[in-house]
Order: C-alpha cells, then structure tokens, then sequence
C-alpha cells in the first residue's frame, strides 16, 4: 500500500500523524536548504498549526504555546507565522484570518481554498487552470497583484454525511 502525499489529496481519510511528520521533516529540510533558521519557536509554531487541517487563528496558537512556553507572547506567535509565510510553508485564510499548513512545496504558489464552514477544515488545490485563467483576467484588467489566493466556502465532503449539517444554506 502506498501513501504518497498528494498535495491534490483531499484531507478526509488519511494518516495525519504521517502528514505532521513529513510537513516538518520538509520544513527543515527546506530551511537549511535556504540556509535560515528554523528556530524551536517557529518549530513549535508550525508544529501546532499542523495539529489538524482546521484553520487556526494567532491567539488559538498563543493559547497552546503558553503552557509549552510561559514567556510567549502575541508578537512571538507574529514573527513566527511571518517567517512561516515567507517560506511558503503555511498559508494565511485571508477571509478568516486564520492559518494553514501547506504540504504543497514550500514555495510561494497560488493557491484555491476550499473552507468548510462546519468543520473549519481548508483543502488546498492547486487547481492551475483555474489559476491561469485568474491570471489572465487580472492581466487584463491591468492590475497589480500582491497575493492571490481564491478562497471558497461551503461544506466539505466529509460534513456532507454528517447527521444535522445543512448543506443547502449557502450561496454558490
Ligand atoms: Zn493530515
Ligand atoms: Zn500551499
Ligand atoms: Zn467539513
């Protein structure tokens, strides 16, 4: 039995433990590649984001830090999701400003999100003709980019099955 990783792969049925375990080993691997630190806070930091596939907010983060290391504060948890961002290894959700681990490659890509609203969770795709097509729009509007990401809400397959989710109430 194989268990690749596909960045594609929807996260319903798999074995986090070995998601965890390979987005830190690719962490680090990335980091001395760059030749930058990954300290033990922004270890730890992205450690915790990893905790599941849920979108995590900077004080949720703080909140579990703070029994690991009393001293942590606000700005410890800022400068490490920075870091984190800037090498591509965690994806900010904009429209929940909230955090997610890439397992893509670590580097900076585009990227579609897809939110559920019930379970928090975010699938990243990297949906490239949607992408390209994106991309062809903005060209022609003339405009600037500064970071692109589209972000899609709704219910996820898993919460689909659920007894008592409403799946209809949302607009497409
Ligand atoms: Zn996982
Ligand atoms: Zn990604
Ligand atoms: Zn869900």
């Amino acid at each position: 039995m194989t268990t690749q990783t596909n960045p594609n792969l929807s996260p319903l049925e798999h074995n986090h433990t070995q998601c965890v375990s390979e987005a830190l080993v690719t962490a680090e691997h990335l980091c001395t590649e760059r030749g930058v630190q990954l300290t033990p806070i922004r270890h730890k930091v992205l450690e915790l984001i990893w905790e599941s596939h849920k979108a995590v907010k900077a004080y949720e983060l703080l909140d579990r830090l703070k029994p690991l290391q009393q001293a942590a504060k606000p700005a410890t948890i800022y400068r490490a999701l920075d870091f984190l961002m800037e090498q591509g290894l965690i994806h900010r959700v904009e429209s929940l400003n909230a955090f997610v681990g890439c397992s893509c490659s670590g580097l900076q890509h585009e990227q579609l999100l897809l939110i559920c609203k019930n379970c928090q969770e975010v699938e990243e795709r990297s949906a490239k003709k949607v992408m390209a097509a994106v991309s062809q729009e903005i060209k022609q509007a003339g405009f600037i980019v500064h970071s692109k990401a589209i972000e899609v809400h709704g219910i996820c397959a898993k919460c689909q099955t659920l007894p008592g989710v409403n799946v209809n109430n949302s607009v497409s």
